[in-house]
């Protein structure tokens, strides 16, 4: 979908609308010292594009379509870089007490399992921690590899993924957060985590946007 690009007067038009509308051509040409033949090409095309709605006899009032292309749009155009959170990492040796302490420390609820290299291994969700808690081990003897969920089965995405495409993945897969990855021939670094928390706080910049 490409945007449609006002002109100066354009947007002067639709904000004397939306701040006064219902509100007829001649009124706001009057407004603009302009005469109502000037503006009737603008005023076209606000309405063709659906900006603006237009009665007879009432006058023109703005639209809130153009804003439900707007909103679509721009939720195409969210990045998981632009809202993507710090990544909270552990060795693969640390015990399982130890990141039940860190998870606490470090108020996230996804652990990210690092090798030596810091590369990801693993995930660790609260749920791992408490599976694990109720058995009748001995939590500080039990390192989080054991625990863990491993790759290849580690559902992940990358900074310039579309937002909506990473929203499916946590929907789809049914977990709270994503690794935010980069892949090298090495490993796989981890730059990122993307939780449903940052999901939301997209979906709240988005309203704020549009003033909705
Ligand atoms: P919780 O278990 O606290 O409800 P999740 O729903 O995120 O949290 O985790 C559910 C299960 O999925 C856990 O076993 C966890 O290890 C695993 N998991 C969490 N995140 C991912 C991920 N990005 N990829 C694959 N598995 C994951």
């Amino acid at each position: 979908m490409s945007p449609i690009e006002l002109n100066k007067r354009q947007d002067t038009i639709l904000q004397i609308v939306k701040e006064n509308g219902p509100i007829t051509g001649e009124q706001i040409a009057e407004r603009l010292n302009l005469t109502r033949a000037t503006l009737r090409p603008d005023l076209a095309i606000l309405t063709m594009a659906g900006f603006l709605d237009a009665r007879p006899r009432v006058g023109y009032f703005y639209s809130g379509k153009k804003t439900m292309a707007t909103v679509t749009e721009s939720m195409m155009n969210l990045k998981v870089k632009d809202f993507q959170s710090v990544p909270v990492v552990v060795a693969e040796n640390m015990t399982v007490y130890d990141a039940i302490c860190h998870m606490f420390l470090e108020d996230v609820g996804t652990l990210f399992v690092v090798d030596d290299h810091g590369f990801l291994q693993g995930v660790l969700s609260r749920k791992d921690l408490l599976r694990t808690s109720i058995g009748s081990q001995d939590l500080t003897k039990i390192p989080v590899h054991i625990i863990m969920t491993r790759m290849p089965n580690i559902v992940y995405c990358k900074k310039n993924d579309s937002l909506i495409l990473a929203a499916k993945k946590l929907i789809e897969r049914q977990v709270d957060s994503l690794p935010v990855i980069n892949e090298k021939e090495e490993g796989i670094e981890i730059i990122g985590r993307l939780t449903k928390t940052n999901i939301t706080k997209a979906f709240i910049s988005l309203a704020d946007t549009h003033d909705l």
